[in-house]
């Protein structure tokens, strides 16, 4: 049986979102996240970010930044907490590209889970967007997180509302923190 993993947005939930970030020097971790992220890998989950970079597709980031800027965040994780990203699963394309792997359509899970080996059923996708929450349910993950960090606290207040109709079910908790989450997540599993 395949390991479970948690699934993380990037932008707004493991690190501050300047919009279409692309110098590695300005990469800000949100707090609490390099513990939280060693604290999930060390329960024995994979962890793996799953980040729609539109800006590449619209000619805003150079594509030989990204690299870059996921071999910073791996440092700055390393270096806060010892923590460590298994993999990076990136859709590049611009929405009009009406690519098939954009969230919140979950093929670059689903990439990632047979390229790792992971269960699905045992898994959880975390994230500040209610697209993140769709593709972890999309995708058969057995728990969705909405954090408030990032557009999390906006996004929270759609939930409910008529304007959401796109995502008819809302995430299975709502924590403040990537922490949170995580907290949330391993209390459950050692029930
Ligand atoms: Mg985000
Ligand atoms: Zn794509």
């Amino acid at each position: 049986m395949g390991k479970p993993a948690f699934f993380l947005d990037r932008d707004g939930t493991i690190n501050v979102d300047p919009g279409y970030l692309r110098d590695p020097s300005a990469l800000e971790l949100l707090p609490g996240v390099a513990s939280a992220i060693r604290r999930a890998r060390d329960a024995g989950f994979a962890i793996v970010v799953v980040t729609n970079q539109s800006g590449v597709g619209r000619g805003l980031i150079p594509p030989e930044v990204l690299p870059q800027i996921h071999e910073r965040l791996n440092e700055l994780l390393r270096q806060e907490a010892g923590a460590v990203v298994d993999h990076y699963a990136c859709c590049l394309h611009s929405p009009a590209e009406q690519c098939d792997c954009r969230k919140p359509r979950p093929k670059l899970v689903f990439e990632s889970s047979a390229q790792l080996g992971l269960d699905l059923g045992r898994s959880v996708f975390v994230g500040d967007r209610l697209t993140d929450i769709q593709t972890g349910k999309n995708a058969g993950c057995a728990w969705t997180v909405l954090v408030r960090s990032g557009e999390g606290r906006d996004q929270e207040a759609l939930l409910g509302a008529e304007s959401q109709a796109p995502f008819e079910e809302g995430p299975d908790h709502v924590a403040d923190d990537l922490a949170g989450a995580v907290d949330w997540v391993l209390g459950r599993q050692s029930r």
